[in-house]
């Protein structure tokens, strides 16, 4: 059940990776009342915005100007409040040691009950690639008692689930969970409309949104299913029956 006693974390590589891959998702999880916090690592400046680059007198500056403002109203379109772009370099997108802490003391400092971030294959984007095992570490770093953070408390592992990657097949990426995002699915298509600078990538995940409710509807024998987002688990679920 979602509802105001649920925290979720959601770690993007780049800007818009959270509104194709888990931006229904996102949306429903605040419609219910969850606390969401979404960490946007950097703008793609240098490896998701083409499109931008191919006008003449670009600069870095106002590429990050455009992305940020696409952000915020993504953001807004999804009902996400909370939500921080951290500005790394990406592609390549490096993790030190204090970045490293610095995700580390967000996760004990959010105490996510889920984090969605990407999933530990994605053919063609090692960004995604270098994140997913970003986020995985730092979980692992969250729950340790010898990794000392003056007013940041261990945690408990929390259960991570990846994004559906862009290349899914080539990726070999299979659903583990299909979430219903029906409800949501107009927010996820506004928030989409917001990225002009990636558009030809929103009638892709229109389509892939499309794909996935039908498998919904297969798999679970229900028609209730219109529209639906897969992830990926890292860890697998531990309960006292099958659900
Ligand atoms: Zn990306």
């Amino acid at each position: 059940m979602i509802d105001s006693s649920v925290n979720l974390l959601v770690v993007s590589a780049h800007a818009a990776d959270f509104v194709w891959r888990a931006g229904g998702t996102i949306a429903k999880y605040v419609k219910h009342g969850a606390n969401v916090s979404l960490v946007i690592l950097s703008y793609g400046a240098r490896g998701e915005s083409n499109d931008l680059w191919n006008i003449e007198g670009q600069t870095m500056e106002n590429v990050k100007a455009v992305r940020k403002s696409e952000i915020e109203a993504a953001a807004k379109c999804l009902g996400v409040e909370n939500y921080e772009i951290w500005d790394f370099e990406d592609y390549h997108m490096e993790i030190t040691p204090e970045r490293m802490d610095r995700l580390t003391r967000k996760i004990r400092e959010v105490r996510p009950h889920h984090i969605l971030t990407h999933g530990p294959k994605d053919a063609f984007n090692p960004d995604h690639e270098a994140v997913s095992d970003y986020v995985f570490k730092a979980s692992v770093l969250s729950t340790s008692n010898g990794v000392r953070m003056e007013g940041y408390p261990t945690a408990k592992q929390t259960r991570l689930f990846g994004f559906e990657p862009h290349q899914s097949e080539i990726s070999h990426f299979n659903p583990d969970v299909i979430l219903d995002i029906t409800e949501t699915y107009e927010q996820k298509q506004a928030a989409m409309n917001c990225f002009k600078a990636q558009k030809h990538l929103i009638e892709y995940y229109g389509a892939k949104a499309l794909m996935r409710g039908n498998q919904a509807r297969r798999c679970s024998g229900s028609n209730q299913y219109q529209y639906a987002e897969a992830f990926s688990r890292f860890l697998p679920y531990v309960g006292g029956e099958f659900v």
